[in-house]
């Protein structure tokens, strides 16, 4: 599943290529993935220039004149350059035209994905507008998690709660835990002011290091033949129930939270434990 890191990556990668150009179609071939698409986008979005290309959470934002695109890439979702010549596979739902010739072309073999207008600003869209905070951000540190994490859910369902901080899926959460040395069972309304800043510090640094794995694949991203360039990456916690842990040598241990598997070392967040 295509997470933050891999919708920054394709964003990163798409906007030389659409930043300032215009649209000349919007070619839909199915007409609802996870939500319908909208039936007029075409005639909408006709003629208008593509000011930017942006994210918010896992939305890519393409923002024109009067409104924006938003799209999701849900489970199995990509979007690639191609050109408009290049004949479309099973799956490759949308095609973004623009007048240089390029073509953004979204494929999404499980349809959980979408594409959205949002007539003029993107934030007030009714999936956008109660969004928590972009751990990216600058201004996300560690006393404003520690803010966030006033109340008394586990500390990783709080980091996984997308009102309090978008886009840090199962996976980066328990990485994150793990190298914050925080137990994910943790009431969170304990997490302490200095734990909440090395956890702050492990969510930027996991995030910014998945994204920069992802620029090593960014090639995929602009390969219409290519397969997903989802990057495959090495997990220190994740994944390795009863193996050694990297930094003690305990073999990490499983649990499910909110039918999500978490993975931890009981030894390295043991203390935090302890504090329940
Ligand atoms: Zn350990």
């Amino acid at each position: 599943m295509p997470e933050l890191p891999e919708v920054e990556t394709t964003r990163r990668g798409l906007a030389p290529y659409c930043e300032t150009q215009t649209i000349r179609d919007i070619v839909t071939r199915t007409p609802a993935l996870r939500w319908p698409i909208p039936p007029q986008i075409a005639d909408i979005t006709r003629g208008q220039r593509i000011i930017a290309l942006e994210r918010r959470a896992k939305y890519l934002i393409f923002r024109l004149d009067s409104g924006n695109i938003l799209i999701h890439l849900g489970m199995s979702g990509s979007l690639r350059l191609t050109d408009a010549q290049t004949p479309f596979q099973k799956h490759d739902h949308v095609d973004i035209v623009l007048t240089n010739g390029n073509c953004l072309r979204l494929r999404d073999p499980r349809r959980f994905g979408a594409l959205l207008w949002q007539k003029g600003e993107a934030a007030s869209h009714p999936l956008l507008n109660r969004l928590g905070i972009e751990p990216l951000a600058e201004q996300f540190d560690g006393e404003i998690l520690y803010q966030l994490s006033r109340c008394r859910a586990a500390i990783k369902t709080v980091l996984m709660d997308s009102h309090r901080i978008v886009g840090i899926g199962n996976i980066y959460a328990n990485e994150a835990l793990f190298q914050a040395g925080v137990h994910p069972e943790l009431p969170a309304q304990q997490l302490t002011r200095d734990a909440a800043g090395l956890l702050a510090t492990a969510i930027r640094q996991i995030l910014l290091r998945a994204i920069d794995a992802g620029g090593s694949s960014l090639r995929d991203f602009l390969d219409g033949h290519g397969n997903p360039g989802y990057f495959q990456q090495q997990y220190t916690v994740y994944g390795r129930s009863g193996q050694p842990c990297l930094r003690c040598g305990h073999a990490i241990e499983h649990l499910r939270q909110q039918q999500r598997s978490s993975y931890f070392c009981p030894y390295c967040q043991k203390n935090q434990r302890q504090a329940k």
